[in-house]
């Protein structure tokens, strides 16, 4: 696989991952948000028992989409290397890259960034919805108005659900080939080192452009934007630095 291939099968494969997780983020946001207007009627609050079930699907479904996409991404990255590629054909429990090492993986990327992501969505549309009721009774807003502006913020979903799902999809990917080459190198004792690809394009930061072909140690940092960062869409990167970005990487046997 050359370059460009290289760079256009893991876009494509990143947008093939992303939309099913958009649309069930949204599906679940608007959910509780019914869920929420009901109870709201009923009771005259939101109750805390919605908030947390709504908690707990939002993690169910960041946890599924990341075991995939870890799965498919760190296949792809392991297949880049001659070692890699005799490890995952190594099956069950015994393989060095068996699903439970997927499995790992995914949960690590979970704990480390996928569950503060899902607190911070859910505590976003409780927030919304609080704004909603509040602003509604300034305005004197009758009970029936007040059930239509809970509802209403469903509405706000979609845009902001698909940012995420790419931004995420985008983050664990990258994780992902990283991590995998990380657990190859650790048990052949290869040498690897990994590429940052930039999509050559008007869309593309002018300073990811210039990071496109910066090669560094497996475990080292890419310098990008002034920025140190593992890997494309690292989050511990600034927002303007990452989201949406486009870039990927290729690990390489030195
Ligand atoms: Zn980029």
């Amino acid at each position: 696989m050359n370059r460009l291939q290289l760079v256009f099968t893991q876009l494509a494969l990143m947008k093939r991952l992303e939309a099913p997780l958009a649309r069930a983020i949204v599906k679940e946001k608007n959910r509780y948000v019914k869920d929420a207007a009901a109870s709201w009627a009923l009771t005259g609050r939101l109750p805390d028992r919605a908030f947390e079930e709504h908690e707990r699907n939002l993690r169910g479904i960041i946890s599924g989409a990341a075991l995939t996409t870890v799965t498919r991404f760190g296949k792809l990255s392991a297949q880049r290397m001659k070692c890699g590629c005799r490890f995952l054909e190594m099956k069950g429990d015994d393989g060095l890259i068996s699903d439970r090492t997927f499995n790992r993986l995914a949960q690590t990327w979970v704990g480390k960034y996928g569950a503060l992501k899902v607190v911070g969505m859910a505590r976003t549309t409780r927030d919304d919805l609080r704004r909603a009721l509040l602003a509604g009774e300034e305005e004197g807003a009758t009970t029936q108005q007040l059930r239509g502006r809970l509802q209403a913020v469903a509405q706000l979903s979609y845009f902001r659900a698909s940012t995420i799902a790419r931004t995420e999809t985008h983050n664990t990917a990258m994780f992902a080939t990283a991590g995998v080459a990380q657990i190859i190198a650790q048990e052949t004792g290869a040498q690897l080192t990994k590429e940052w690809l930039a999509v050559e394009d008007e869309r593309t930061r002018m300073s990811h452009a210039e990071a496109d072909g910066q090669t560094v140690d497996l475990g080292g940092t890419f310098q990008v934007g002034g920025e140190m960062l593992a890997y494309p869409g690292d989050p511990m990167g600034s927002a303007e630095n990452v989201i949406n970005c486009r870039c990927v990487q290729a690990v390489e046997e030195v």
